[in-house]
């Protein structure tokens, strides 16, 4: 056992500060040191970005006390360089860091950045901070009866739309999307989706591609313009430049490709976890979700603690198990799926769906705080036989 052994884990979102965190677990007493980067203290609760855009006060979580007791050294800054050959990280452009190891976590965000007025014009998810000056402009908004567009019905759409027209009842919200909102659901669960979107006024725009965001409107490109007083895009995503101009093999998308162990198939030193992973199973390729995710945090930390000992690790599996979707605070609606994210046809809704979905909401800090003392199990379903072919 190598005591030497320098671990660097970037990002501290829902994945990496979750490997850092079972590292210390598994590592402790061997002297391994483990160090995590992320830009912000606040650990940035993703899943409940919404609830911030419509103008409801998170709890503040604070990732030096998440860490407490375990350790691990926390750098706050941005990761602006990986030297792969030299196993250096530069941090805001100046401190270095050395590594035996690199997790990389640095996950994913919504791309403004394709249609044309989308990064000047709309808000975004991307975090509290810009979540919770769109909600400052949703209060002028709904004071003078305007409206609102969320550009994209995927389920963070629906989400969005749905919490947003429940706060401000005043509003008019339109959920403007190419493909159906709900579509990769059951006929149940998404009919019981449509049902609360009617319920809560929302209009929608279903086969609807935007061309252009302005300063009062949304184009459509059948020309029609969409009156938008204030414009929440959801759609697209994006991920950090820093792997795929390190040299480190990536995707067209600039995720990283891995092996079947998660390590990176040009720089086998470099584990890639959660949305910043380009991941192959046998059913087909995984979509980024903190469902995922969380397995994939576990399983690295797993591994590399058996890499530091010597030990042989096993291939990573996993499998959906559920697409919970919240429809303001009080509605909610759950579809179970198979392996591969298709439907199967047990769905939940209402009360029950509501506090299934806030226990999923809640699960990844009540995993944190356990892990420091124990092993948590994440992984709800390991996958079983192939449900469709893999992804070409
Ligand atoms: C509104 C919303 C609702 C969602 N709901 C669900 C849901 O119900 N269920 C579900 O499974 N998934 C959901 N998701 C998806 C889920 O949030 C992501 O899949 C998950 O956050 C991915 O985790 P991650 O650790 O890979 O990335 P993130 O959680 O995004 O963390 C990445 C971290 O890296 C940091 N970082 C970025 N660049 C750098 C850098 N250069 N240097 C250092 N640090 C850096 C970031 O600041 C961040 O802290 C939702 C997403 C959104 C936006």
């Amino acid at each position: 056992m190598n005591t030497d052994h320098r671990i660097v884990v970037l990002g501290a979102g829902y994945t990496g500060l979750f490997s850092a965190i079972r590292l210390a677990h598994r590592t402790r007493r061997t002297g391994v040191k483990i160090t995590l980067v992320n830009p912000s203290s606040r650990f940035v609760e993703r899943l409940r970005m919404h609830q911030i855009a419509a103008g409801q006060e998170l709890a503040e979580h604070r990732i030096p006390d998440l860490l407490a007791g375990t350790g691990v050294t926390f750098v706050q800054g941005t990761a602006t360089a990986i030297d792969p050959e030299a196993r250096r990280i530069t941090v805001d452009g100046a401190e270095t860091l050395g590594y035996d190891t690199l997790v990389y976590a640095l996950g994913s965000s919504t791309d403004t950045g394709k249609v044309s007025g989308a990064d000047t014009q709309a808000f975004t998810l991307n975090n509290p901070q810009i979540a919770g000056r769109f909600a400052a402009r949703l209060t002028e908004v709904a004071a003078s009866g305007g409206t609102v567009t969320v550009c994209g019905g995927g389920l963070t759409g629906v989400e969005a739309a749905t919490e947003i027209a429940e706060s401000q009842p005043g509003l008019n919200v339109t959920l403007i999307s190419l493909d159906e909102p709900g579509g990769m659901m059951g006929a149940k669960a998404r009919a019981h989706l449509y049902r609360a979107l009617d319920r809560l006024g929302v209009t929608v725009e279903t086969g609807a591609r935007v061309t252009k965001v302005l300063p009062d409107a949304v184009e459509l490109a059948d020309g029609r313009l969409v009156r938008s007083d204030l414009c929440l895009w959801t759609t697209g995503v994006k991920v950090s430049p820093l792997a795929a101009d390190a040299g480190i093999a990536t995707d067209d998308r600039g995720l990283i490709l891995v092996d079947a162990t998660l390590r990176s198939v040009s720089h086998p030193e470099i584990h890639a976890i959660g949305d910043a992973a380009a991941i192959r199973l046998a059913w087909g390729r995984i979509h980024g979700t903190c469902q995922s995710g969380l397995p994939t945090a576990q399983y690295t930390a797993d591994t590399i603690a058996r890499l530091v000992r010597g030990k042989a690790v096993k291939p990573f599996r996993f499998g959906y198990f559920h697409q919970p979707v919240s429809l303001g605070r009080r509605d909610a609606v759950i579809q179970f799926t198979r392996a591969d994210d298709t439907p199967r046809r047990m769905h939940l809704t209402g009360r029950s769906a509501v506090a299934y979905k806030e226990m999923v909401s809640a699960s990844p800090l009540t995993t944190y705080r356990l892990s420091k003392r124990m092993n948590v199990t994440t992984i709800v379903s390991k996958g079983g036989r192939a449900t469709r072919k893999p992804a070409a």
